[in-house]
């Protein structure tokens, strides 16, 4: 399962448990502090984005820096390019190693909304921003025998893990580094156990000793926070606005 999973695998740490990076106050900031690609803040600038939300100033550093984050704020408040940059960011460059960056949402709308908003911000650099559309053609798509020329891969859970569940696998996750759970209240309120049985399927496909797992919600969930306590790894929590807005 997830939790053996977390255990499974040892991360090597520079920073210690307690030390959370500084958040930033401007985009610029994220250039000069860690050299943000100057393609990447071009992108945000033209999405008309001139300084970044609370919930991006403060979850974009920790997600630089490879922490595993739970992160709360309303509806509205710039979640998706929180997480979004970040994994720009990591990712560098197009790559044909696979996916290495996945991001669940709840529905289909949602996760379409945010397959655009990765394309938008990725503009002239090239990332190969996929969306499984039928689970049948996706085999063909991103299945072992396919080029693997993409990198992130936005989804609803239950056709990835008809892909992972197929023997052979229909979809290899080994080189994803960054795995984002995105409205984690909807999906874990969604049947509680079945999404968190879907979780750990996705997770241990995801086998890289370099995996990190962002959650995101708007609104503050018991279930989810003991969730991300239990399993994640050294979790920074992120919360913007009352608790249980
Ligand atoms: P949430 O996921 O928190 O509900 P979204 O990511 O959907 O919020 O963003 C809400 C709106 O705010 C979108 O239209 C988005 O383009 C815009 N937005 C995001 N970040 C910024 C920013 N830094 N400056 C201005 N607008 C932003
Ligand atoms: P659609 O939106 O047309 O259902 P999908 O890509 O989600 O397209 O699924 C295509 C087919 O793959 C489905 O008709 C079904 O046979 C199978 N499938 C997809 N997801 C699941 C799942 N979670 N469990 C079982 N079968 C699935
Ligand atoms: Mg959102």
């Amino acid at each position: 399962n997830a939790i053996a999973g977390s255990t499974r695998r040892k991360r090597k740490r520079t920073k210690t448990a307690a030390y959370i990076p500084d958040p930033v106050t401007s985009f610029d900031q994220l250039q000069s502090t860690y050299n943000l690609q100057p393609r990447l803040l071009a992108n945000i600038y033209k999405a008309g984005f001139d300084s970044p939300t609370p919930i991006q100033m403060q979850a974009i550093p920790v997600m630089i820096d490879r922490r595993e984050i739970m992160a709360q704020a309303p509806t509205g408040s710039g979640k998706t390019a929180a997480f979004v940059i970040p994994i720009l960011h990591h990712l560098r460059e197009p790559r044909n190693l696979g996916f290495r960056a996945l991001i669940l949402a709840p529905t289909r709308e949602l996760a379409k909304q945010i397959l655009q908003v990765c394309r938008q911000l990725s503009e002239g650099i090239g990332f190969r921003c996929r969306y499984i559309e039928k689970a049948t053609t996706a085999a063909n798509k991103f299945g072992p025998k396919s080029k693997q020329n993409f990198d992130l891969l936005v989804t609803t859970p239950n056709r990835l893990v008809f892909l992972l569940k197929h023997d052979p696998p229909l979809i290899n996750l080994s080189r994803v580094e960054w795995l984002v759970v995105d409205e984690s209240d909807k999906l874990f309120e969604s049947g509680f156990m079945g999404f968190r049985d879907q979780l750990a399927v996705i997770y241990n496909a995801c086998s890289s000793n370099n995996i990190c797992r962002a959650l995101f919600s708007a609104t503050f969930a018991h279930d989810v926070e003991e969730w991300c306590k239990l399993t994640l790894d050294n979790v920074v929590q992120v919360t913007v606005g009352a608790r249980n807005a």
